[in-house]
């Protein structure tokens, strides 16, 4: 197994300008993670924890500071590269689940194959991990007849379905009952566990990242105040 940190930033900052202003998100951030590490970020609204998914995940450049994501230096990345990294490196999940509503679930996980130019047929692999997000049986139905966490559960599928080494998922369960919510945390746990699939998760839940992951990062205003 390789020793280099899948995840590595230095002094990273970010700077928003809005209208003549400057905003502040992230002053000085400092991270490294291991492959098949399960991170869980916490922090109060606003303090830069989507702006740190989206730099990474090459949405958006860092201002100043190294970012290392699976070997590639980010700030010396152009647009394409940025983009080449979001088609290869990184999976999203987000709050919503933005399922296209006209698709079914197989269409709507396939799809991202098609934006990525990826040819290689459905792994094995792959459809053990339909079965492990148990949505194997539900690959012909449309969202609006999934459950919410169904629904979520395929946007994991999409989001993976190019086999990135990191996934983000951005409040996966904001949006889900109890229920769900825990059937959805389960199945990353799994995924982690199962296939090491490194996950970075923002939270506000507390017990959310307690049931998931022992590794805790909390961000304030920019900075990491806590990291155990
Ligand atoms: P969090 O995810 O923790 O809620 P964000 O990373 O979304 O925090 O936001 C951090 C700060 O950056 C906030 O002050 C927010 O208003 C600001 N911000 C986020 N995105 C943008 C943007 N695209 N343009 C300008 N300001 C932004």
């Amino acid at each position: 197994m390789s020793h280099e940190p899948i995840v590595e930033i230095l002094d990273l900052h970010k700077t928003y300008h809005m209208g003549g202003v400057d905003v502040h998100a992230l002053r000085g951030v400092n991270l490294r993670i291991e492959p098949g590490e399960f991170v869980a970020l916490l922090g109060p609204s606003g303090s830069g924890k989507s702006t740190l998914f989206h730099v990474i995940g090459g949405l958006t450049p860092p201002t100043r500071g190294v970012v290392r994501v699976a070997g590639r230096d980010l700030s010396k990345l152009t647009d394409r590269g940025r983009t080449e990294l979001r088609k290869t490196t990184v999976g999203f999940v987000f709050q919503k689940f933005n399922l296209l509503p006209t698709l079914t679930a197989l269409e709507n996980i396939t799809i991202a194959r098609d934006i990525a130019e990826n040819k290689e047929p459905i792994s094995q692999q792959f459809r053990n991990v339909l079965e492990i997000l148990g949505i194997d049986r539900r690959l012909e139905h449309r969202p609006y007849a999934l459950s919410g966490g169904e629904q979520q559960r395929v946007a994991i599928a999409r989001a993976i379905v190019n086999n990135p080494p990191i996934l983000l998922a951005d409040e996966p369960t904001g949006n889900l009952d109890t229920k769900n919510s825990e059937l959805v945390l389960e199945t990353l746990r799994e995924l982690n566990q199962a296939l090491g699939q490194t996950i970075l998760m923002i939270t506000h839940n507390p017990e959310a990242a307690e049931a998931c992951s022992r590794r805790h990062i909390e961000i304030r205003d920019g900075l990491i105040i806590r990291d155990d």
